[in-house]
């Protein structure tokens, strides 16, 4: 059985309430980070070993053609070392909460940057598919985030490895940029959906360490997604797997 659930705008909000719930958001970003610090950290090292064989290999180099090559090489690693460190830090440290006319799919691609080693390693095949460069008014350290989330949280329903399939693109109406993320988990029961939207609703058993779910990653999400004036709808299929679809204004209200 496929169920659906979608969020209702949100309430006016109060002044304190908005400062708590900004700091519930960087906490909540802070902990994500520390989810992905470990798969940057291995891939770091990875393209550290290249570059240092690559430089060995340039020095002992006979000709300046394989020489040119081992430049190469050491270059290219240089300069994905220094996106994931880039997109990383302004991933730990954007706290900004200004919206701004902005491209989805170099967000959806700075995201899967961070998080595509985690994923190879639990055998997860990614699938992109982009629908042009669609453009919507958005917090971008924010977006990040909420995808994130959404893509670890995919991930851990994932344990035997799967599909994870992200989508963008626009809706028929041409006034919301939807993004779609698939995975081929466990799904969510029925009498779950609701539930999972809720402050510390978890099922993440903890493990040897004691860590399980803290139940927060979806309600921060829902909130960025109220803040933005969008929605978030998920769909799912016991033993099947889960989509969840954000859907985000290209204006805001006020402008229409
Ligand atoms: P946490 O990840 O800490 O448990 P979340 O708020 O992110 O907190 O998620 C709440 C619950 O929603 C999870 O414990 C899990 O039961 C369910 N869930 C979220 N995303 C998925 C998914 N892609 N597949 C299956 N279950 C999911």
């Amino acid at each position: 059985m496929t169920t659906g659930h979608e969020l209702l705008p949100p309430p006016a909000a109060v002044t304190e309430a908005d400062l708590l719930r900004q700091q519930l958001i960087q906490a909540q970003r802070l902990s994500s980070v520390g989810e992905l610090a470990s798969s940057v950290a291995h891939e770091f090292n990875n393209i550290l070993t290249a570059v240092i064989n690559f430089a060995k290999i340039g020095m002992k180099a006979q000709t300046p053609a394989s020489q040119q090559q081992a430049f190469e090489k050491i270059l290219k690693g240089g300069q994905r070392a220094a996106a994931i460190v880039h997109t990383m830090l302004g991933f730990a440290r954007n706290n900004s909460v200004t919206r701004e006319t902005t491209e989805i799919v170099p967000l959806v691609e700075e995201v899967l940057l961070l998080t595509e080693k985690d994923l190879g390693k639990h055998r997860i095949l990614v699938e992109k598919k982009f629908h042009g460069r669609p453009k919507a008014v958005v917090v971008p350290g924010q977006i990040e985030q909420i995808l994130v989330n959404l893509v670890i949280n995919a991930r851990q329903a994932m344990s035997n490895g799967g599909r994870l399939r992200v989508e963008v693109g626009e809706n028929p109406a041409g006034d919301t940029v939807e993004v779609k993320i698939t995975d081929t988990g466990t799904g969510i029961a029925p009498e779950h959906l609701r539930q999972i939207f809720e402050p510390f609703f978890t099922t993440k058993a903890p493990d040897e360490y004691g860590r399980g779910g803290t139940g927060l990653g979806l309600s921060v999400c829902r909130q960025i997604i109220e803040a933005h004036h969008g929605r978030i709808r998920v769909e799912s299929v016991v033993g099947k797997g889960s989509t969840f679809t954000v859907k985000l204004p290209k204006q805001l209200p006020e402008d229409r």
